[in-house]
């Protein structure tokens, strides 16, 4: 399949060329013609499949005909990154016609975003509280909302949106089309999917496992020894543009502070970061004036970065979707990437959970010519291995025999946008430096 089978006007099928999009992901080539068709869609999927442009490019195709400067298309986002993202896929896919984007965000002036709306725009991607704080002074106009999109709902739901969006529900016409993305559907999520959703198509790509493009390993450690292990790493590894992520604001800060002394061109993109610091660490990072980014989850959330050939948990993710959502940053579009664990004892059900997603065990690695100290990485993998095997004291959380083998989720359903074949897992680091990760001097 072609995006030419989709029928698309012909400006966007020449925007979807300049962008370089050979041929639909599983995700647009499923979705695309639902939305055309005016359906009500239930996107089951995660980032890095292609579902923005799954959404935006029908939904453009709506725009091509009827009224402009009204606010026609809402779309709601959890973080102030993936509004803007999407905001600049509508623009890249819809870079021929005339309809305009502008998101609506907190934590920046209100100002520049009252002259878009007075100005007026069809499509508006906001993040929930700013929109509401719009909404009650009498801004923003949504009387002629046809379309809304739902995206990243679960996200929205962890980060306790839900109520904002249901007060955001009240203002929209009850005749819309809705389409609704989320990663995975807990209890909240999907009673809410049934209330606004009408007779739905539902869609799912790739549900939990990561990306096919990525290989994974975990290195025991302790908590200690991290800033250590990762500086050998960096040094022993040849790398591209590399994503670190740490559990806390304190740490991602920090990190960056070391890597940067150590002379690495690091930043850090953590929540206490004022906006335009933010927005500056990922054009930065896009652009190869950092080629490592330290940040925390919230953070990172909607980060369109290509080209990261390693993503490092500096500490391991609270849940096997987070830890998909950081693995998804890497092995996007056509590329290929390593994802690297730090864990320390008291990390391994976590790695248990992970396992028991992908399907199959995580190459566990030491790192060769590392001081350990004291510390013998073997010695925690069989310790874990023996609680796995219920002969040791049992800290799995699931009680099961073995995670893997019992995994009940079909292991890599696939559906990514490169569902190439996977790279070895073996082998530690590659031994030389890259040009691509270099110090600043
Ligand atoms: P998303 O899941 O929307 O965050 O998209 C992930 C990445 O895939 C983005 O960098 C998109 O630009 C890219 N992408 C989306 N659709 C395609 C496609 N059909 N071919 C190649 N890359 C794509």
């Amino acid at each position: 399949m072609n995006f030419a089978d989709f029928s698309l006007d012909p400006r966007l099928n020449a925007a979807v060329d300049a962008v370089g999009f050979e041929t639909p992901t599983p995700i647009q080539e499923q979705a695309i013609p639902l939305v055309l068709a005016g359906r009500d869609v239930l996107g089951l999927a995660q980032t890095g499949t292609g579902k923005t442009a799954a959404f935006a490019l029908p939904i453009l195709q709506r725009l091509t005909t009827g009224p402009l400067r009204k606010v026609r298309v809402l779309v709601v986002a959890p973080t102030r990154e993936l509004a803007e993202q999407i905001h600049q896929t509508f623009g890249d896919l819809g870079q021929n016609l005339k309809v305009t984007s502008t998101p609506i965000y907190g934590g920046v002036s209100k100002r520049p975003q009252l002259a878009a709306l007075r100005r007026g725009v069809e499509i508006v991607v906001a993040c929930p509280g700013r929109l509401l704080d719009h909404i009650g002074e009498g801004d923003i106009d949504l009387s002629n909302v046809e379309v809304l999109v739902l995206d990243e709902a679960d996200r929205m739901c962890d980060m306790g949106f839900l109520p904002d969006i249901r007060r955001i529900l009240k203002h929209l016409p009850s005749q819309r089309q809705t389409l609704f993305f989320s990663a995975t559907m807990p209890d909240d999520i999907r009673t809410l999917s049934a209330e606004i959703l009408n007779n739905p198509a539902t869609v799912q790509i790739g549900m939990i496992a990561p990306a096919e493009t990525v290989s994974h390993a975990i290195y025991p450690i302790t908590d200690k020894l991290k800033n250590k292990l990762l500086l050998e790493m960096l040094k022993q590894t040849a790398t591209g543009r590399v994503l670190v992520f740490t559990r806390t604001k304190r740490r991602a800060r920090n990190l960056a502070l070391l890597l940067s002394n150590e002379g690495y061109n690091s930043t850090a993109l953590q929540g206490n970061m004022a906006q335009n610091r933010r927005q500056a660490s990922i054009d930065g990072f896009r652009d190869g004036k950092f080629d490592i980014l330290v940040a925390t989850d919230i953070a990172s959330r909607g980060i369109d970065v290509t080209e990261i050939s390693h993503v490092i948990n500096f500490d391991i993710p609270d849940t096997v979707d987070a830890y998909t959502h950081r693995i998804g940053r890497t092995g996007r579009a056509e590329q290929s990437g390593d994802a690297f664990t730090f864990v320390t004892d008291t990390d391994e059900p976590m790695v248990r959970d992970i396992e028991k997603v992908l399907g199959e065990p995580l190459e566990r690695r030491r790192l060769p010519d590392f001081d350990y100290g004291d510390f013998v990485p073997e010695r925690q993998t069989a310790i874990a291995q023996a609680q796995q095997n219920g002969t040791g004291s049992s800290r799995n959380r699931r009680g099961g025999r073995n995670p893997v083998v019992n995994s009940d989720r079909s292991p890599r359903s696939g559906g990514g946008v490169n569902r190439g074949s996977r790279k070895s897992w073996s082998g530690g680091p590659r031994q030389q430096r890259s040009p691509g990760t270099r110090r600043s001097g």
